[in-house]
């Protein structure tokens, strides 16, 4: 008998938290205001430095795999200087894995861009990828010169945990540049959380991240959250399923800290 009012407890506790669970939207955890104030940059150049390892020089995507297939080819086309996103492929990822390090990055938004919200250029730089898909941790891309979204999913955020200190977007059709510092979390035999991941991002050369603690990995649904991994992880670009005209990237390297 009393096992059974156990398992009814059980049951009925599982039915609420799957309930909760269910219950849960993107909406939640997006987030309207404050709006970063917009600062204009300043133009920016940046070369690599003699020891970073080159993962996009102009000539081919030699670095790079799918993130779901690293069997097939990479498709994203080349274009003198820089690539672009082939929708509907997938997202790509270096083949080399990094745990800390300095990033530069430099995309662009088509000239003639259209769309709205979240659907106006999304792309993003998974910082640490963890698996297929989406999953890791995403600095967000996306055409906010001129295009409200919820501000922590918009350009320079970390996606749906952290607003940019300021908006120093670019207008669509000009080169951008996101400088990057991560420190990789680490964890416990456990699996639990040891020291978090660690961000400071400029965008544009204007500080949007100061050295921001991440609370777990980017979720479009419910609150972040940690999953352990060890011996580092590739960097990931995503290819957006939004309608919009691809992003393009050039100029892309990295220094192992
Ligand atoms: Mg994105």
């Amino acid at each position: 008998m009393r096992y059974k009012i156990i398992l009814t407890l059980l049951l009925t506790s599982g039915f609420f938290m799957a309930n909760a669970q269910q219950a849960a939207k993107h909406e939640d955890t997006e987030i309207y205001e404050p709006v970063p104030k917009v600062v204009t940059p300043g133009k920016t150049n940046t070369e690599p430095p003699s020891d970073a390892v080159i993962l996009f020089n102009g000539s081919n995507l030699n670095q790079w795999v799918y993130t779901d297939d690293n069997t097939k080819p990479v498709e994203w086309p080349v274009n003198g200087d820089y690539f672009t996103v082939k929708k509907g492929t997938g997202n790509i990822e270096t083949k080399k894995k990094f745990t800390n390090y300095q990033l530069h990055l430099e995309w662009k938004i088509p000239a003639s861009i259209t769309g709205e919200g979240q659907a106006r250029g999304n792309s993003g730089v998974f910082l640490a990828s963890t698996g297929k898909g989406d999953s890791g941790y995403e600095l967000q891309i996306l055409d906010n010169y001129n295009n409200k979204t919820y501000v922590n999913g918009q350009a320079g955020s970390i996606y749906k945990q952290f607003i940019p200190l300021v908006n120093a977007n670019k207008k669509p059709g000009d080169w951008q540049s996101y400088d990057v510092i991560w420190q990789a979390p680490t964890f416990k035999t456990d699996g639990s959380v040891n020291t978090p991941a660690t961000v400071t991002v400029l965008f544009n050369g204007v500080l949007v991240q100061n050295h921001i603690v991440l609370k777990g990995e980017t979720l479009y649904v419910g609150q972040p959250v940690y999953k352990a991994y060890s011996g580092g992880a590739p960097i990931k670009l995503q290819a957006h399923g939004d309608k919009s005209e691809p992003d393009s990237f050039r100029n892309i390297w990295v220094r192992e800290l």
